[in-house]
């Protein structure tokens, strides 16, 4: 391994008073073994059990700890986001505080980013969790962002990873969106790879998720299809929708006047069907482009707030002066 990094480790916490004092006993053990510096970041996601006093008992002898209290229960995007915003490494690494990750993966996950990737995901080769509830949305969420983002890989769900900080902080994190990370990162040109981990079944405390959140899985898989691949022109996407179905709608009454014309049929509206539908086509085709041009404004907005740009920079060599 190299001449050693600063590793933060995030953890967001919710409720997990029964699984902190082993988790950070194991991270402590891991972390000094390794060369370099260290922080563990617990962000406290409203947790209503102990898990705050706990932390902060354990932050009297334990230096490299540091506690982020949040207001409420954000849920877990939103403590990560916290998390990595607070988080001074060169490396961070993020992971449930519920003990089913093990922290003795760590070293591999900095072994793999010092081979020059900026990502590295873990992929739970192995689940024990329930087929139906859990394993099988996840096969199916897994298969259609694969398949809508282009990117081979097979875990999009684990929250086990490690990253390059400087490349982390360039993400947006938003909604539910920690599961997108990976598609998120794709756009800024990193490099990512995906190494098998072990993950336990949960011992302690209980699982804060049901099935409701596949909803929000596939709500999410929409909007990142747009904002991966149209952000930067959203006019383009749906003007060609406007095109598609104007075209359509305005063939369609056009070969009705012309068939009328002709003489071939009498009246139109003899073929009131076929005229109400075209002129859908062509109603429904107007409504893509007024979205399109208000799809524009929005994303123009968007990239002007803050300072996101429409590229990422991996490195500069400066000219000498
Ligand atoms: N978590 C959180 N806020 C929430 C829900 C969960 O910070 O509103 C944390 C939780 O404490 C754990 C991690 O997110 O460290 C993953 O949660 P959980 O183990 O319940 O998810 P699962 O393993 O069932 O996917
Ligand atoms: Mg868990």
């Amino acid at each position: 391994m190299s001449k050693g990094h600063f590793i933060s480790v995030v953890l967001p916490i919710f409720n997990e008073e029964d699984a902190i004092p082993q988790l950070l006993q194991r991270l402590r053990d891991v972390l000094q073994r390794l060369p370099g510096k260290f922080e563990i970041i617990a962000v406290d996601d409203g947790s209503r059990d102990g898990s705050l006093e706990l932390l902060q008992k354990a932050k009297e002898n334990f230096s490299q700890l540091a506690i982020v209290q949040l207001a409420r229960n954000y849920g877990q995007t939103a403590a990560l986001a916290a998390g990595i915003d607070h988080a001074q490494g060169d490396i961070v690494i993020t992971m449930d505080a519920d003990l089913q990750h093990d922290p003795g993966d760590i070293e591999r996950f900095i072994e793999v980013l010092d081979e020059g990737y900026d990502v590295v995901s873990g992929w739970r080769e192995v689940r024990t969790d329930s087929y139906a509830s859990r394993r099988l949305p996840s096969l199916i969420a897994n298969f259609f962002m694969r398949w809508m983002s282009g990117i081979p890989i097979r875990d999009f769900g684990s929250t086990f990873k490690g990253y390059k900080a400087q490349l982390l902080k360039e993400i947006d994190l938003f909604g539910e969106l920690h599961r997108f990370i990976p598609v998120l990162a794709h756009r800024l040109g990193a490099r990512m790879k995906e190494i098998p981990i072990t993950v336990h079944p949960r011992e302690k405390g209980s699982s804060k998720y049901g099935l409701g959140r596949i909803f929000g899985v596939f709500e999410d898989l929409v909007f990142l299809e747009f904002y991966s691949n149209h952000l930067t022109k959203p006019i383009r996407g749906f003007g060609r929708l406007f095109i598609l179905f104007f075209a359509i709608g305005f063939f369609i009454s056009l070969c009705l006047m012309v068939i009328w014309c002709l003489g071939i049929i009498d009246r139109v509206l003899d073929h009131g069907a076929m005229l109400l539908f075209s002129v859908f086509l062509m109603i429904v085709g107007v409504q893509f482009l007024v979205t399109g041009i208000l799809a524009e404004l929005l994303s123009r907005i968007y990239l002007q707030t803050g300072n996101r740009k429409i590229y990422s920079v991996r490195e500069v060599h400066k000219a000498e002066a």
